[in-house]
């Protein structure tokens, strides 16, 4: 029986497991697929206290030598369904079940995708999700953005200096020069 077990293998949860093992608690962390979660796949990090600039990976790396040389264990496996028996809570995983006293929830978020043509291809090469982390990149840089006003807003911001124009989703077609924010409405994962 574990004390703690936290599912997600992002920033939070390496965070969450950072603490824990600092605490004592026999813990155990649950990721599905790769340690390091959504800001793994991202090109540069620049809003990362002490780290001016670095690769999303190398970053993630650093938080699970972290947390592993804490003695966190890291298991892969996909949680499927929770229960609570009494005061126990049982997680089934794509491994089998686990048993532990408390538990948490750091699975994340993913950005909804438009799906129009050379999105996949370009994802972190100009289509970015993330108005806030990457908003910096383009600056005097005329961008095209799909989402709410309030997206629209905080990248047009005189500091940013983007010179966005909105459009709706589904229909984005990108002229050459022109960069995509597809910034907003994360589905949960
Ligand atoms: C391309 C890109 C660039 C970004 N750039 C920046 C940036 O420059 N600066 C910045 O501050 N932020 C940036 N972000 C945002 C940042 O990545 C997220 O805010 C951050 O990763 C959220 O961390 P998290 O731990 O909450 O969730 P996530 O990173 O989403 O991690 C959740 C983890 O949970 C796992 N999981 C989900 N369901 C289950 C399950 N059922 N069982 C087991 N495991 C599960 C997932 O596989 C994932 O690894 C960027 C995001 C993207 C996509």
């Amino acid at each position: 029986m574990f004390d703690l077990v936290i599912i997600g293998g992002g920033p939070a949860g390496l965070t969450a497991g950072i603490y824990a093992q600092r605490a004592r608690l026999k813990t155990v962390l649950l990721e599905k697929q790769m340690v390091g979660g959504q800001i793994a796949v991202s090109d540069v990090i620049e809003n990362y206290p002490g780290f001016p600039s670095i690769s999303g990976a190398g970053l993630m790396e650093k938080f699970e030598e972290h947390a592993r040389g804490l003695g966190l264990e890291i298991r892969f496996a996909d949680v499927i369904n929770i229960t609570v028996e009494n005061e126990v809570k049982v997680i089934k995983t794509s491994e089998g079940e686990i048993r532990t006293k408390a538990i948490i929830i750091a699975t994340g978020a993913k950005p909804k995708r438009l799906g129009v043509p050379g999105e996949k291809e370009l994802t972190g090469k100009g289509v970015s999700y993330c108005a806030t982390c990457d908003g910096p990149f383009f600056r005097n840089l005329k961008v095209m953005v799909v989402g709410p006003d309030s997206i629209h807003s905080r990248l047009s911001s005189p500091a940013r200096k983007a010179t966005p124009s909105a459009i709706s989703a589904g229909s984005a077609v990108l002229p050459m020069g022109i960069w995509l924010l597809a910034a907003a409405h994360p589905a949960a994962s």
